[in-house]
């Protein structure tokens, strides 16, 4: 667009060049993480606690979804509460047993940063670095992760449409950093039977519409345990590239999000149907090596 000289604002980009969009770039993103390979056409299962409650907790868990078929463990050492009197995470603590977790399991990690301020801390543990759905529009904290080398597992917030989404998205590749996975999480909507409506559909839009990996949160997307595995099975037959979900050694104990976490036992079962759904759709699980009957 001609802009008058002087005008400091040189040209409006064309919305359909922008950098996330297919587009701009027609094949895939693969994002590596220490050897895991996400959106390479394989079934990639992130599974962990809400959040990191003390060392036991986490290498308990670690260890439970781990031997389940996990490819990366999650858990959240700075959580964004709802109610600031519930339990806030513990910080860097946290961040030392997800490191402590990696290095028993192999696993790689994916923890959320809420701060500036502790964008650089948090990227010097992890592998992989979260932005919370209440974060989605957040957009100094989206410039620092696309400043930084970490891949960045980009929630969607809980009132965006897919556009708003993906511009937001945009904010993170922008600055130099394209290693985005888009995460479904669940839109706020006039429903109550579920914590969120997961928005299944929003999976094969956003694979139209981009060129980054997909995979969907049905813990967050439902809030009800039960409710957990049918989504992550319907998760993968719309295309998403993997599920995340939360697990606890000990759901009834959890400080946060029990009511939604599986026990590690529905796991392993959830893994093992994932399985048999991503075969008929002609998928793998990655890497994933089938446990004895
Ligand atoms: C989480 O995954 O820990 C989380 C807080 O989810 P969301 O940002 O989707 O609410
Ligand atoms: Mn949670």
């Amino acid at each position: 667009m001609e802009t008058q000289k002087g005008d400091k604002n040189i040209s409006a980009r064309d919305s359909s060049s922008n950098l996330v969009n297919r587009q701009t770039k027609t094949d895939d993103t693969i994002i590596n993480v220490n050897g895991i390979i996400i959106g390479g056409g394989e079934i990639v299962i992130i599974a962990g606690p809400c959040a990191v409650e003390n060392r036991e907790q986490l290498l308990e868990t670690a260890k439970k979804v781990h031997s389940g078929g996990a490819n990366l463990l999650r858990g959240g050492a700075f959580k964004p509460r709802t109610s600031p009197y519930s339990f806030q995470g513990l910080g860097e603590e946290g961040l030392q047993y997800l490191n402590e977790a990696r290095e028993i399991t192999g696993l790689p990690v994916v923890t959320e940063v809420m701060d500036t301020r502790d964008m650089e801390m948090v990227c010097n543990y992890t592998d992989i670095i979260q932005i919370g759905s209440r974060n989605m529009h957040n957009f100094p904290l989206l410039k620092e992760a696309g400043k930084c080398r970490k891949p960045v597992l980009f929630k969607r917030g809980l009132m965006a449409t897919v556009d708003e989404y993906l511009l937001a998205a945009e904010y993170i590749l922008k600055e130099g950093n394209d290693q985005v996975i888009l995460c479904e999480r669940g839109i706020r909507t006039f429903e109550t039977s579920t914590r969120n409506t997961l928005d299944l559909s929003a999976v094969p839009v956003l694979k139209q519409k981009t060129h980054l990996p997909v995979i969907v949160d049905p813990s967050h997307g439902t809030g009800q345990r039960w409710l957990v595995p049918i989504m992550a099975k319907a998760a993968i037959v719309v295309g998403a590239d993997g599920v995340m979900v939360e697990v606890h050694h000990k759901p009834e104990e959890a400080l946060s999000d029990g009511q939604q976490s599986l026990y590690p036992e529905d796991f392993v079962q959830m893994v093992r149907e994932i399985e048999e759904i991503a075969r008929a759709v002609g998928k793998e699980l990655y890497h994933y090596k089938p446990l004895p009957a």
